[in-house]
């Protein structure tokens, strides 16, 4: 299991003792996780017993009830902040689709968060808590009491961390944080980031760019109207057009954040920038709105305030990739803000800026882009303070005219064209030290 410690674990700079905060450091609370995994490994169902499928969510005025075809051992439940949701996660169960909202809950959203866990979290319309949670005997319900609570005591549970419910429904077994019906545990171990081969120009002297296909594995990103395409294929493809268009140019060294099918959390993709030490990241996506008539590429760079109303939306559509894997998007946001205050993460955004401005020209003779293309948002991904980096959006895969562009091998050319030329224009200018 990976969980919004990688971000920290990974090495990712920000405000230190933010997630010391949140997570018990003692090596005595690591040996009762292990424990407590060890515990676990043993209630939950076995790998070939089928996984129990979410059958009903029911909401009422202070309590959310989850139910199952089949027992369900365990649950957890944990806070995030920023937006205010709970998550909830069920070892042995598998992925749900069951939307259900009202009371405090705004929406239901689903993850498998590993291969063993459905993750099933509620975005709230005001500050609540999981005060208790109990499974029914039979272990084929749970039902979590919701408490509405101030912000304060909102951002304290936060910080709290885990709880589990279902081991003998009783005993806390962390004596510190003994709370009634469940217990506090800290959060797994991260998993070691594994660095991409770079390839393109020999020399370390060139300047290196990472290509960044957004989304895969279990998060598809956005889909076309008749759920064919996703954008995690898209992306994938559009991003190895552009590799091989930048290697095929000889001025630059190239690295993929990824190269096939597989999900990477935000802040790995942009460490994987970091580690490489690159000179310029960029993530390349496919737009998706409700309007199907939406079209056009932008460029998307870093920035505490969102631009408008549609970049906000697009960096709270883009950040939720994480939200289903547990990365803490109240720490992150709290992060965005915080490295905007320091002077290098201000230069970087100047660059990222700059290079925009370049590459929306270089693409706009073969590309068509929305009135306003380049826009400003707090995307996660982009947030490495010390790597200029661009999100590109594509075109909109909701659209059925921009999707048969972004099939089209010549609209896939054109795009690396464009960036490579803009690339190239970027360097000399930072080499020539404009
Ligand atoms: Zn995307």
């Amino acid at each position: 299991m990976q969980l919004w410690l990688s971000i920290s674990a990974v090495g990712v700079s920000g405000p230190a003792g933010y997630r010391g905060a949140i997570l018990p450091r003692s090596s005595l609370s690591q040996r009762l996780a292990l424990c407590l995994c060890a515990f676990l490994l043993l209630l939950a169902p076995s790998a070939a017993q089928a996984a129990a499928a979410i059958s009903g969510i029911e909401i009422g005025a202070s309590s959310v009830t989850l139910r199952f075809d089949q027992p369900v051992a365990t649950a957890s439940t944990f806070m995030l902040a920023a937006p205010q949701r709970i998550a909830v996660d069920l070892p042995g169960a598998r992925m749900g689709r069951i939307a259900a909202s009202g009371g405090l809950i705004a929406a239901t959203r689903h993850g498998q968060y590993d291969p063993h866990t459905a993750r099933v979290v509620f975005e709230l319309n005001k500050p609540a808590v999981v005060s208790d949670a109990s499974f029914s005997p039979d272990h084929l319900s749970l039902t979590l009491t919701l408490n509405p609570v101030s912000e304060n005591l909102f951002t304290r549970a936060v910080r709290k961390g885990r709880r589990l419910f279902g081991l003998d429904d009783a005993k806390p077994v962390d004596a510190r944080a003994p709370q009634r019906g469940g217990i506090t545990v800290p959060l797994d171990p991260p998993k070691p980031l594994t660095v991409p081969p770079v390839t393109g120009a020999r020399g370390t002297k060139r300047p290196l760019v990472v290509i960044d296909a957004g989304h895969g594995g279990h998060d598809p990103g956005s889909q076309s109207t008749d759920s064919s395409h996703k954008e995690k294929h898209v992306a994938l493809a559009i991003a190895r057009e552009i590799r091989d268009e930048l290697v095929a140019s000889g001025r630059v060294r190239v690295a993929m954040t990824r190269n096939d099918d597989r999900f990477l959390v935000l802040g790995e993709r942009r460490e994987i920038a970091r580690r490489l030490k690159a000179d310029l990241f960029i993530s390349v996506h496919a737009d998706s709105a409700v309007n199907t008539s939406a079209r056009g590429a932008s460029i998307y760079t870093l920035s505490e305030v969102a631009s408008d109303r549609v970049a906000a939306q697009l960096a709270a559509k883009e950040n939720r990739a994480d939200i289903l894997n547990g990365i803490d998007l109240g720490g992150e946001n709290n992060e965005v803000s915080s490295i905007l205050l320091d002077l290098a993460q201000r230069e970087t955004m100047n660059i990222s800026s700059q290079f925009a401005t370049i590459l929306q020209r270089e693409m706009s003779p073969t590309i068509r882009f929305k009135d306003d293309a380049h826009r400003f948002a707090g995307l996660i991904v982009l947030k490495a303070p010390d790597v200029p980096s661009i999100l590109l959006e594509t075109g909109y895969i909701s659209n059925n005219d921009d999707l048969a562009l972004l099939l089209s091998k010549d609209y896939r050319r054109n795009i690396a064209v464009g960036v490579r030329k803009a690339v190239e224009i970027h360097f000399a200018r930072r080499l020539a030290g404009e």
